[in-house]
């Protein structure tokens, strides 16, 4: 972590969610605005939200150090370990995003309409999460309502990552994401999410199409 973001401005004083309250006008995006909580020793959080802004793609999320770790997975995850699914990191994330469900303003920061798609707790399969995450080879296990079973994050460059299956009883061929495409929270689809938030015809339309499994 420390690593890739040896080039970046340092915004250290402003804490580890600088990047995500700069990015974002808490006057007009529902999202929560960002406070680093107390670090957990145990059910640590994990969540992936389907979000579909000017690209569809999934937020894998994982709770650390009172920041949720996140990468945007544009295919979203997939239970075949022989395929290796893009991760971008992006910036941390405070934990009260994990409730986030509804719609991101036109114009916003990833305007557009955001599912809670699984949700539950990780553990990680490494003595030492910073030193994982340093090095760009974080195994865990995922305990989520859809994901199940033991994945790896294993970094190429900088902020790019691959998201892998790992070979156990979860690990299988079905299509997760398109044969569950609805909410673990409050079991909608995209496109009643953004209905219920008032989203503009444009965002609903674009939450339709991303309900649809890919032809
Ligand atoms: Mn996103």
């Amino acid at each position: 972590m420390k690593k890739s973001r040896a080039q970046e401005p340092d915004l250290g004083r402003y804490g580890k969610l600088a990047e995500y309250n700069r990015k974002r006008r808490f006057d007009v995006t529902p999202e929560p605005s960002g406070k680093v909580g107390r670090a957990k020793q145990k059910e640590r959080e994990f969540v992936i939200q389907k979000h579909r802004a000017s690209h569809l793609h999934y937020d894998f999320r994982l709770e650390h150090d009172g920041v949720m770790l996140s990468w945007s997975v544009p295919k979203g995850p997939s239970l075949d370990p022989s395929v290796k699914r893009f991760a971008m990191q992006t910036e941390d994330h405070p934990i009260d995003y994990n409730q986030f469900e509804g719609v991101i303003p036109e114009g916003e920061y990833g305007g557009g309409t955001v599912m809670i798609w699984d949700n539950g707790t990780w553990e990680p399969e490494v003595d030492d999460v910073d030193r994982a995450f340093e090095k760009g080879d974080l195994k865990f296990k995922l305990h989520g309502k859809k994901l199940r079973g033991s994945w790896v994050l294993v970094r190429m460059r900088s902020r790019q990552w691959l998201l892998i299956k790992h070979r156990d009883a979860a690990a299988s061929t079905d299509d997760i994401t398109a044969k569950k495409n609805r909410s673990v929270v409050s079991r909608r689809t995209l496109a009643a999410i953004a209905k219920a938030a008032g989203a503009s015809a444009k965002q609903l339309e674009a939450a339709k199409e991303a309900d649809a499994p890919p032809t």
